[in-house]
């Protein structure tokens, strides 16, 4: 569907003034009662999550394709800036990049053109992906550290906010499996008793790796690995996260159909609220540590129509 500019500029209008609410407490003095947020963006196939902590910390975990000429769609400054900019954030404290995959790390360079970043945590792997590269080379001219966890560590973010590395669960020279996507920085924040967990595209073999180490992976709610593909999300794996809201980031009818019918309907079975970034747009979750809540904005096909 082509959308034309005018109601571009609607949709934009709608989202922000969606997520506009949000910006209030962004300042640096806000108040202690405020809540985390976490905004799981549409960025069409990818995927990109921010964290805006009750202090006004931010962690942004990938940020979409950037616009290469295998991947035309520009999330990074199509909605990734945008929203950003409309939440009033002026610093990424932390920024996450997964792993290597155009999808995921696309949008990062971009972001750190608009964005002075505290500090990286990358997966490690070597890959020549352009925007990678780009993104090394942008944290080495600008003397951003660059950080490579692996589970066990903390990333410091915000005191009363924990970020718990669950994978990858070896050191950068101890891991042999060649798909970037089993490299994933998957981490578990947590504040008070609500949790989400967020995959990065772990695929089966990380996700076993990471049972393999017993760490706790309860979470309220998932940002499911790879896109809702067959290849994660496995059983047992999503046994033990046992999730109330299951988050699907991907793009309306993408060419690699993610997410695959079979782990959805399995995911719904289980009792999940299935909310899917391609049906639903934005997805927002608000928590004061005890109870969540969790918005969407409308997606663009509808507004559009
Ligand atoms: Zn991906």
């Amino acid at each position: 569907m082509i959308i034309s500019r005018s109601h571009k500029a609607v949709i934009t209008l709608i989202v922000l003034l969606a997520v506009g609410g949000l910006a209030i407490s962004l300042s640096a003095d806000a108040a202690a009662t405020d809540p985390l947020r976490v905004i799981v963006m549409n960025v069409s196939q990818g995927d990109s999550t921010l964290f805006i902590t009750p202090k006004g910390k931010t962690m942004l975990i990938d940020a979409g394709q950037g616009g290469s000429k295998y991947a035309p769609y520009d999330a990074a400054r199509t909605t990734v800036i945008p929203m950003l900019q409309s939440l009033g954030v002026e610093k990424i404290d932390v920024m996450v990049c997964t792993h290597p995959h155009e999808d995921h790390v696309g949008g990062l360079p971009a972001v750190m053109e608009e964005f002075p970043v505290g500090v990286l945590y990358d997966s490690g792997f070597d890959h020549t992906a352009t925007n990678y590269q780009k993104m090394l080379e942008m944290a080495r001219d600008r003397e951003i550290p660059v950080k490579f966890p692996v589970t066990g560590d903390l990333i410091p973010l915000c005191d009363s906010v924990t970020v718990q590395v669950l994978g990858p669960t070896l050191p950068v020279n101890r891991r042999y499996d060649p798909n970037p996507n089993n490299h994933s920085v998957v981490v578990r924040v947590k504040y008070g008793d609500f949790s989400f967990l967020n995959s990065g595209d772990a695929e089966h073999e990380l996700e076993s790796l990471i049972l393999s180490t017993g760490a706790r992976l309860k979470s309220t709610v998932l940002n499911t690995g790879h896109h809702g593909s067959r290849t994660a999300t496995g059983q047992e794996f999503f046994a033990l996260v046992n999730p109330e809201v299951v988050i699907i980031s991907a793009g309306k009818r993408n060419r690699f159909d993610h997410p695959h019918w079979d782990t959805v309907s399995r995911l719904r079975k289980a009792g999940a609220r299935i909310m899917r970034t391609d049906y639903h747009g934005h997805v927002m979750i608000t928590s004061d540590g005890e109870s969540y809540q969790v918005t969407s904005t409308p997606v663009l096909e509808e507004l559009s129509e």
